[in-house]
């Protein structure tokens, strides 16, 4: 062969070698990249299913999360609805099929353990007829025990969750003639617990711990409305009880009230006829004496004359003693008029002092009146009022030893005046200043031996100011001095 086509022929197949090796070379690179892009898709594909369960993932959370939401919702109406009520059955009958349909539930149940009778009682039944209701009530007291254990443990039953005990899931299912359930115990703190129960016939339903927490969380609420209804129940009762005491209290003092008065009433009228009765003597007896003191039947001897002043003078006394007695009877039955005008204060204290002047005078007793401008005007029976003075200031002046003081002072807080008799006088024991305005009381002390009295003057004084809807008091010390003050209303 010629060489140079033996030349061209090997070039050829070199040529032809290479370019082979090369399309060799570029078909590997090729199915490198066609296995790098096949491990791509899967790994793609691989997150696209990561993507899609996490969604479904996502979206059953949303579900949950709704659920949950529309439940508290049904919860906190639930519980406004029971917490307002204050009666044991009531609590009861406020948890209709609405609420627990909306809790995911078509039949509910409630019992309470009464101890007296040994026996659950039925509180609350939904989606059950009369005699399913009776059959399961005499089903739940056969097996009492697993209920009561429930109660005293505070466990939850439910067909996710069977705490240790007799009844199994499926038993519990019969018993209730439902497919998935949850029972609750209801405690209170004082008298019967129970529990509540709620269930479905639904397949498709399970029971999330979602939905166990809502029914203990109602359970709860029951359990204290139960404790507020009997706390309530037993502060009614208790307060139902006392006003039974109070009103048979009252009727009885009332009656003691009407007694006191009859007494009082033929106390009055006792004194009244008496002091009449020994007016009328009295009065000869005083004229008796004047005409003889008058000289009229022949001049007497001097130790005579002496004694009849005695009798006149003892005979005044007693004139005296008599017509305050006559006059607390009067106003004690009511008998006095109390005829109220606009007096002057200071008219009458003037009055008053220009009256005791002499005795004033001689135990040499500073006298002074200070009645501002606003207390000038009080609303008051004359006659009456100026007795008040009288008695008030004379027993300043009995009681208040030489070179003393009295004073009358006035002050005044809306349409109430205040007045105060004060005196540097002797003073009234303490034990005796309750008893000061009592008839007859006088202290028993050696001023009262010497000071004659009838301890009628203070009493008078007193039915005087409460006859004119006011007050009166004492504060006193022994050796200071005492301060009679009384109330009376103003004018202005
Ligand atoms: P009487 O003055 O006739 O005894 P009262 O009823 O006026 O009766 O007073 C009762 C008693 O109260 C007096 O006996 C006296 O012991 C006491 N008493 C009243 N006023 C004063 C006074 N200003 N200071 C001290 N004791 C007084």
């Amino acid at each position: 062969m010629n060489p140079f086509v033996y030349l061209g022929v090997c070039l050829v197949f070199a040529i032809l070698g290479i370019s082979l090796l090369y399309k060799v070379q570029r078909l590997k690179e090729l199915g490198d990249k066609v296995t790098a892009l096949n491990f791509s898709l899967e790994e793609m594909d691989e997150q696209a299913k990561l993507i899609m369960r996490t969604d479904m993932e996502l979206n059953k959370a949303q579900e949950e999360l709704d659920k949950k939401i529309s439940g508290l919702d049904t919860l906190q109406k639930l519980s406004r609805e029971i917490s307002t009520t204050l009666e044991e059955k009531q609590i009861f009958k406020k948890i209709n099929n609405q609420y627990v349909e909306e809790l995911g539930f078509e039949k509910s149940l409630a019992f309470l353990w009464k101890t007296l009778e040994r026996e659950f009682h039925l509180y609350l039944c939904l989606g059950y007829s009369q005699d399913e209701s009776l059959k399961i009530k005499a089903a739940i007291n056969a097996n009492k025990d697993y209920f009561l254990d429930l109660i005293k443990t505070g466990s939850t039953a439910s067909s996710e969750f069977i705490p240790e005990g007799a009844l199994s899931k499926n038993k519990i299912n019969q018993l209730f003639l439902v497919r998935s359930f949850i029972i609750c115990p209801v405690l209170a703190q004082e008298g019967d617990q129970g529990f509540i129960f709620v269930g479905t016939q639904n397949v498709e339903t399970s029971i999330t711990k979602g939905d166990q927490e809502f029914i203990s969380i109602l359970a709860n609420q029951i359990g204290q409305t139960l404790d507020n209804a009997r706390l309530f129940e037993k502060t009614w009762r208790s307060q139902q009880e006392l006003e039974i005491k109070v009103e048979e209290r009252t009727r009885q003092l009332t009656v003691a009230l009407e007694e006191v008065k009859k007494i009082s009433r033929r106390k009055s009228d006792f004194i009244s006829s008496v002091s009449h009765e020994i007016r009328t003597p009295l009065t000869s007896i005083k004229g008796y004496a004047a005409i003889l003191l008058a000289n009229k039947l022949g001049t007497l001897p001097d130790e005579i004359r002496s004694r009849l002043e005695k009798i006149n003078r003892h005979s005044d006394e007693l004139v005296h003693m008599v017509n305050d007695l006559l006059d607390i009877s009067r106003i004690e039955s009511g008998k006095v008029e109390i005829r109220k005008e606009a007096l002057s204060l200071r008219t009458i204290a003037d009055k008053v002092a220009d009256l005791f002047s002499e005795q004033l005078k001689t135990k040499n007793i500073d006298f002074s009146s200070n009645i501002p401008d606003d207390c000038q005007e009080i609303l008051a029976d004359r006659s009456q009022i100026e007795r008040v003075f009288i008695n008030l200031v004379g027993n300043a002046l009995k009681f208040t030893p030489q070179n003393g003081k009295i004073d009358i002072n006035a002050n005044r807080a809306n349409k109430i005046i205040q007045i105060d008799v004060k005196d540097t006088g002797f003073g009234i024991p303490q034990d005796a200043q309750e008893s000061i305005f009592e008839e007859f009381f006088r202290v028993d002390n050696t001023i009262n031996q010497e000071v004659k009295g009838t301890g009628l003057g203070l009493t008078l004084v007193k039915h005087i100011i409460e006859a004119h809807q006011g007050r009166i008091w004492v504060k006193s010390k022994v050796g200071e001095g005492s301060t009679f003050s009384f109330t009376l209303n103003t004018t202005k």
